[in-house]
């Protein structure tokens, strides 16, 4: 008879909210390096415990590799689990599904996002390169067994997301 592994999700330490907008201006960033570099506006970077230093930041690389679940990948090779939970991952717009499920199987413990993929879809439209689904990140994680700490949409960094967007997928 084996012994079930037992799960434990200690609870985050607050972030202040200039933490937070911190973080999304840094995303947004990781996001226009990856413009300038001929990928999808998007960043996403790895807050440690702490709430303030940076880990590991990861842009897009195209349509399947998304910037979060390229991160998380990463990240879930180089960090155990549990001081995974206690980490932070953030990015400029709402995760997809594929990405929130990589962050909750990558046992990250806390999600922080700019725009929603609500508005993200309004800019995207059906644009081949990137055809935003409508499935809240919020949804797939409540799906699960894990109480993933969601902090977004952020209004105060909504027009710096949007600005970057609004010009790139008309004209990709
Ligand atoms: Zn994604």
């Amino acid at each position: 008879m084996s012994t079930a592994m037992t799960l434990d999700f200690p609870a985050h330490v607050p972030l202040a909210t200039d933490q937070i907008l911190q973080a999304l201006r840094r995303c947004n960033e990781v996001a226009r390096q990856a413009m300038a570099e001929g990928h999808h506006p998007f960043g996403a970077l790895l807050l440690a415990p702490d709430g303030v230093t940076v880990l590991d930041t990861q842009g897009n690389v195209d349509t399947v590799n998304h910037a979060e679940s390229v991160l998380v990948r990463r990240a879930a090779a180089q960090y155990d689990a549990d001081y995974l939970w206690a980490c932070t991952l953030v990015s400029n717009a709402e995760p997809c599904a594929m990405c929130a499920g990589t962050q909750y199987w990558g046992n990250i413990g806390r999600l922080i996002y700019g725009i929603s993929e609500t508005r993200l879809l309004a800019l995207t439209g059906d644009h081949g390169e990137n055809p935003t689904m409508a499935l809240p990140c919020r949804t797939v994680f409540a799906s699960g067994q894990k109480p993933v700490e969601v902090i977004g949409p952020v209004e105060a960094i909504e027009d710096e997301v949007v600005a970057m967007h609004r010009d790139f997928w008309p004209a990709r």
